[in-house]
């Protein structure tokens, strides 16, 4: 396993191909506004070294049967589901913002079984192709960005149906040793940081869609690839000079890329789909399964961070014991561990695929991402609800340290009785982090959209939900004759 040191140097020796606000980025590991991202992913590396968290960060590969990093395991019980969901709230915890390694993680999966089913029906041999890279993956360690999300253009619009056929990852070309393939993956998390990426297609596709059904591995810094960084709100305050208490997180953060694909080859053995329509929809549904499924672990862990703040702003404020405070950090909790109740039981309701590995409840992981595009807004709220106005209004750090006004902001910023201000003002800039600046992508709009918008899920939710059992439950508790009906 790679040390968190070795990690970054490992980035350091890749020649990626990033532009970032109309510039071409020749370190992303040591620019201001890339480094935190970076940070969060390097996580992932120490505290897979620290005794304490061995449990959940590492695992015994099935493949080698040495011991590996988690983000790179291949769940083999539902044991290992419920550490998966652990861990990523272990993560969420330990820097308040996306880790994103889970989307090579959760590709890893879907594509495992996926491809053992491919083999079996078609004669193919995707998922020995597949193994391989597993065990590649597995004992150098390697942090690969899963990438499902087309830009998709027209929505109504099948992918061959678009004016541009690059709008949907396409094979342009099949070679004797390989494709070559053109196309995009939107706001792809953590490309930046990634070693690897993983591509699969991003709905169902029919046999007109064939050269869409595509699923292949790819180096970040191949030939044909580039990535154009993605904004977040309030990111430049990481360019200000010296920023700190501004940053309310300064250490880390996450990032989202949109990743374009120009005629770029891949090797035969690197290739997992290649037409074969009638499974991208499986690769799909068990990918989106596994990630609503993590949801329920990651956004679990900042929301921890967020209550924390909260409950630090109040006692900044001057008001812990304020009733109405206590009753909105109770409600905070509640609705936090209701979505880790979801991630737990997805995992604790999982199943084994005919390939070895275990999938989650897909129901129940529909269900936890549902939970997931609602309460952290309310979370949100209600954190901003105990913060007050000042979160929002509050004097910059450079006029703290201005010798005219500072010492105005020290006198006028001052809350409880004995309580440092400098202190108040980092918890509040913390909260409008997770809730409006930088971290917001992750824990707002990505609860919302990460891992399939709300629509996506109550499709799901109506297929997997069984209703015809329910009113058959109905039917004979009623005492329904339905001979009767017409
Ligand atoms: Fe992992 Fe959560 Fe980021 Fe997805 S959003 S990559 S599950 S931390
Ligand atoms: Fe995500």
């Amino acid at each position: 396993m790679m040390t968190s040191k070795q990690y970054e140097d490992s980035l350091r020796k890749m020649n990626l191909n990033v532009y970032f606000m109309g510039e071409k980025i020749d370190n992303p590991v040591d620019h201001p506004m890339i480094r935190p991202s970076m940070n969060s992913v390097a996580m992932t590396y120490k505290l897979a070294e620290e005794p304490e968290y061995q449990e959940l960060m590492t695992a015994t590969s099935n493949l080698t049967g040495k011991k590996i990093n988690r983000f790179c395991h291949l769940h083999q019980g539902t044991d290992d589901l419920v550490k998966k969901v652990k861990m990523q709230r272990l993560l969420g915890q330990k820097t308040a913002a996306c880790f994103q390694r889970c989307v090579g993680m959760d590709a890893f999966n879907a594509i495992f079984s996926t491809t053992y089913e491919m083999d079996q029906a078609l004669g193919t041999e995707y998922h020995k192709r597949f193994t391989d890279y597993m065990k590649f993956v597995q004992d150098n360690d390697l942090v690969i960005d899963g990438a499902m999300t087309d830009p998709k253009g027209d929505r109504g619009l099948a992918p061959s149906q678009q004016e541009d056929p690059d709008l949907y990852v396409h094979i342009v070309e099949v070679r004797e040793d390989g494709i070559v393939v053109s196309g995009a993956k939107a706001h792809q998390t953590g490309a930046v940081n990634s070693h690897e990426h993983l591509i699969m297609p991003t709905i169902a596709m029919r046999e007109a869609d064939a050269d869409y059904a595509v699923s292949f591995a790819i180096p970040s810094d191949a030939e044909g690839i580039t990535m154009i960084y993605g904004r977040q709100s309030c990111d430049t305050r990481k360019m200000e000079p010296g920023a700190d208490i501004d940053l309310g997180n300064s250490q880390f953060g996450g990032h989202e890329a949109l990743v374009v694909f120009d005629r770029v080859f891949i090797p035969h053995e690197r290739v997992f789909m290649c037409k074969e329509y009638d499974y991208a929809g499986m690769m799909v549904e068990r990918f989106a399964g596994y990630h609503r499924q993590s949801y329920g672990g990651c956004k679990v862990g900042v929301g921890d961070v967020l209550i924390g703040a909260a409950a630090l702003a109040a006692d900044y404020n001057g008001v812990p014991k304020a009733s109405h405070i206590k009753d909105k950090l109770i409600e905070m909790i509640h609705l936090n561990e209701t979505l880790f109740a979801c991630g737990i039981a997805c995992s604790a309701e999982g199943s084994q695929m005919p390939a070895g590995n275990y999938m989650i409840n897909l129901l129940l992981a529909n269900v936890c991402k549902q939970n997931v595009t609602r309460l952290p807004y309310e979370i949100a709220r209600l954190a901003e609800d105990i913060a007050g106005g000042i979160m929002v209004t509050m004097p910059s750090e450079q006029d703290l340290k201005n010798e005219e006004v500072g010492p105005l902001v020290r006198k006028y910023l001052v809350g409880a009785k004995g309580k440092d201000v400098v202190n108040r003002m980092r918890v509040l800039r913390l909260i409008e982090n997770i809730t409006l600046g930088t971290a917001a992508v992750g824990y707002r709009t990505e609860s919302m959209h990460g891992a399939g918008s709300p629509q996506a899920q109550r499709i799901m939710i109506a297929r997997q939900g069984d209703l015809e059992s329910k009113k058959e439950f109905a039917r004979n508790i009623a005492k329904i004759d339905t001979s009767l009906d017409k």
